[in-house]
């Protein structure tokens, strides 16, 4: 996520509770799936108990009344056999079968749908769980936010770390990924554009319907949708990877040229990140800008969301949200307290992209950034490995991130560092900071305890020191 630096986004403050760890089965007797999938700073996020393999939405969106009717249908594997399940959900809902027959469900609070099945579920199987829902997102809130954002012309779904919720039904955790068929039906004359590609438009006599689809394994708060007036434009990068993007006519004709020059970079930028990281990770790309006053962008899966931000003078926008589809979506966060495992490489090739912000070299950069955030400050007191919840998105997460990662690369050499990078996104789905310190570790054969500590653990600004990667 960027949050622009002409808009100030509100970025939510949610209390800190006690985890709710994941129930484990240690006989096959059915019990309770867990509420929450164990992650400290968000307990009801994700469920216990079971593993998301796809997702089939079908939601019908009527944006001047800001209304959405739906069902989603997913089919996930028991991780337990399950006498009951939760699901995450804010929307009212109006049934819910599993396995085509009705189950009944009950709701302890506005965030989770428990889930009763007629008979439990054996622990290894497969089953189909559909919820049929109807509302207002935009007058829903949870965990002191409310991220649905819309106008009377558009809606884009956007949000991190909350925005699924709002229109489907599921397990909303990075931890469970799935693909997606994402089918959103808008007033003929409207569009809606999703993630991945777009497999289908049915015209019907006064609606359209748009199917969508990410055949990638994605965390539910990467799949978005919009609705509204679009203008889409496709092709083809020179190595041949499909781009599909879209920009909105609400924006004045000047902003609306603007921001599909602006998308137009997107190909080249990809190349650029290829070179350092190796092959892109999804099998499409592209990006889309909302006419919706958002104030942030958000890195969604293979089609990043911008708010209006001038032409391709804002490049370094889309650099960040293109190296999220590294950092962020190809691997994810194994809980939200490693955010800066996202922040912090989006952040550093945005830095690399905008020559140095200035400076002769990266290691000038960070030498530069050192210097300007005088010890004692505030920057320094985000401990950026744990920041708590209410500093998720805070600006130490984005800087002092990047910061971590040049002072790596001096520490430890060009060569190791890119292969560091590299192993860390080709390898893996999901990751924590410990398993990026046993990387740093393995890959260049050093001791990197008190070098993390300092960077990612410490409230102060690390000493000078050519152990610390500054001298
Ligand atoms: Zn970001």
């Amino acid at each position: 996520m960027t949050v622009t630096r002409w808009l100030a986004a509100a970025v939510s403050v949610v209390c800190l509770a006690g985890g709710i760890s994941a129930a484990t089965a240690t006989t096959d007797r059915p019990t309770a799936g867990a509420a929450g999938i164990g992650d400290t700073y968000f307990p009801q996020h994700g469920n216990g108990g079971y593993d998301v393999a796809r997702y089939d939405i079908r939601n019908r969106v009527a944006t001047a009344q800001g209304r959405v009717t739906g069902v989603t249908a997913f089919r996930a594997t028991a991780t337990q056999a399950l006498s009951r399940l939760n699901v995450d959900l804010v929307l009212p809902v109006d049934s819910v079968t599993v396995d085509g027959r009705r189950a009944r469900f009950h709701r302890p609070n506005r965030h989770e749908v428990q889930i009763t099945p007629p008979r439990s579920i054996a622990k290894g199987s497969s089953f189909v769980v559909r919820v049929a829902y109807h509302g207002r997102p935009a007058s829903i809130g949870w965990g002191g936010e409310k991220p649905w954002v819309a106008n009377r012309n558009e809606i884009v779904a956007m949000g991190e770390p909350q925005i699924a919720a709002w229109w489907f039904a599921g397990n909303d955790h990075p931890r469970d990924k799935a693909a997606f068929d994402i089918r959103i039906t808008v007033a003929k004359g409207q569009r809606a554009i999703a993630n991945g590609t777009l497999e289908s438009v049915t015209k019907r006599r006064t609606t359209t319907v748009w199917h969508w689809r990410a055949v990638e394994p994605m965390a539910p708060y990467l799949a978005f949708f919009a609705a509204g007036r679009f203008a889409i434009e496709r092709g083809r990068s020179a190595t041949g990877l499909p781009w599909l993007n879209a920009v909105s006519r609400d924006l004045p004709p000047g902003e609306q040229r603007q921001s599909l020059a602006l998308l137009r970079q997107t190909p080249k930028v990809v190349a650029w990140l290829e070179s350092w990281l190796g092959p892109y990770p999804f099998s499409i790309t592209g990006g889309l800008v909302t006419g919706v006053d958002v104030g942030f962008a958000l890195e969604n899966q293979t089609r990043p969301t911008y708010p209006y931000a001038g032409g391709t003078g804002s490049t370094w926008l889309v650099v960040h949200e293109i190296a999220h589809q590294w950092f962020g979506d190809k691997v994810s966060v194994r809980n939200w307290r490693d955010i800066w495992l996202n922040e912090g490489p989006a952040t550093y090739f945005e830095m690399l992209w905008s020559k140095n912000w200035g400076e002769a070299t990266p290691q000038a950069w960070l030498l530069s950034a050192w210097n300007a955030n005088a010890a004692g400050s505030d920057f320094w007191k985000v401990r950026i490995g744990n920041p708590g919840v209410a500093r998720l998105f805070d600006g130490a997460v984005y800087e002092r991130g990047a910061m971590t990662l040049q002072a790596l690369r001096h520490r430890i050499g060009d060569d190791d560092f890119k292969a560091v990078l590299q192993a860390w996104i080709s390898d893996r789905e999901h990751g924590s900071t410990a398993d990026f310190i046993a990387l740093a570790e393995s890959t260049s054969g050093e001791s990197l305890d008190s070098f993390f500590d300092a960077w990612l653990f410490t409230a102060a600004r690390p000493a000078k020191t050519a152990a610390n990667g500054l001298a």
